[in-house]
């Protein structure tokens, strides 16, 4: 399977830091220099794997990605994704 087919991200565990994303539409997917200036890449939505673009935190599918670990945590808890302890720690730490 090729990075670009769109049911490639579900080989991966669908964590945020996951490159494999693409859209033939994005400029910075589409330009090698982002990566070669080792900046930021476009990545997976948490909810759905879909493509949000590096510099915007709106999926293809309009799922906004969470910016802060209390963020992270309320968007699991609404979609009902996996809550790890880590993220669970770091939420409580701050309560
Ligand atoms: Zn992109
Ligand atoms: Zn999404």
């Amino acid at each position: 399977m090729k990075p670009s087919d769109p049911a490639y991200w579900m080989l991966s565990d669908g964590v945020t830091t996951t490159p494999t994303v693409y859209n033939k539409g994005c400029y910075i997917c589409n330009d090698p220099e982002f990566a070669q200036m080792g900046l930021p890449l476009c990545y997976a939505c948490i909810v759905c794997g879909a493509h949000v673009p590096a510099d915007d935190i709106i999926c293809d599918n309009n799922h906004i990605q969470p910016t802060d670990p209390w963020e992270e945590f309320e968007i699991r808890k609404e979609y009902g994704l996996k809550i790890s302890d880590e993220l669970r720690k770091s939420v409580e730490e701050k309560e």
